[in-house]
């Protein structure tokens, strides 16, 4: 640390050098509380790092908090990321849209994608995923705000696209993803989640083995958890602001 190279401490040294910690064992805290509060099993929610735009020796950071998963969106820096924690056993996954052409360096980075938004991503990672490696676990990203964001294939597409996926190989159909629009309030984000957790409900009638409900970010992580979550992806919480 360079302040005790220095010899002084500074509050801000003392902020910045703790905050990551700090941060995330308030996470924690939320989660446990809200697992609590809305009967979900305790550890039920995994905490996902959702790093874009902060660096590697941020994730260290991270890691030594003891936070194994790391979100990132974008394929170039999360490839450079990567080579800079090789060191560390972190756990991958892909939350950013997907362009066709990434697609075989996704499916040789990566543990886990989230943001599987058409059956031709879920094809060409199956098809692309190195041997030597366990299946990818992926999730189909579904658009329940209709509007907000254009990622995400509509909720009446998942039926389809989730059968030909389940068939897959060197793919695990591991369940949904969404990032609903800004909401006003709780109980209009808890509508959100409800809809894709009302999904995943009807589609473990064909598919049992899907355990993943991946929604939930800084400004809504609890709505999500009340709704069922088992991953929450958390930035700003973790990490602070993000600059530009
Ligand atoms: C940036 C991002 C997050 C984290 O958002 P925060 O509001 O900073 O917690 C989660 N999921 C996805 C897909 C993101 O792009």
């Amino acid at each position: 640390m360079p302040y005790a190279i220095a010899g002084v401490i500074t509050h801000t040294d003392l902020a910045m050098s703790h905050s990551i910690e700090f941060n995330i064992a308030k996470v924690r805290q939320l989660i446990r509380e809200a697992e609590k509060k809305y009967g979900r099993s305790p550890g039920s929610v995994r905490l996902i790092a959702a790093s874009k735009a902060h660096p590697a020796s941020l994730i260290r950071d991270v890691a030594a908090a003891g936070v194994r998963d790391v979100g990132e969106n974008y394929l170039q820096e999360a490839l450079a990321k990567q080579a800079q924690l090789l060191d560390l056993p972190l756990i991958w996954h892909f939350i950013g849209p997907i362009q066709s052409n990434k697609t075989r360096t996704i499916a040789q980075h990566f543990d886990w994608v989230h943001s599987v938004d058409r059956l031709k991503i879920a094809q060409r990672l199956s098809d692309q995923r190195p041997s030597g490696l366990p299946p990818l676990n992926i999730c189909l990203q579904v658009n329940i705000s209709g509007e907000v964001t254009k990622s995400g294939m509509p909720p009446d597409q998942v039926v389809e696209v989730a059968a030909a996926v389940s068939r897959l190989h060197g793919i695990a159909f591991r369940g949904l993803m969404a990032i609903p629009g800004p909401a006003p309030d709780f109980t209009r984000q808890r509508e959100s989640f409800h809809q894709l957790a009302k999904i995943a409900n009807r589609l473990r009638s064909e598919h049992p083995h899907l355990d993943t409900l991946s929604m939930g970010m800084s400004g809504d992580m609890e709505a999500a958890i009340a709704e069922g979550a088992t991953m929450v992806r958390i930035g700003t919480r973790i990490f602070g602001p993000r600059s530009a």
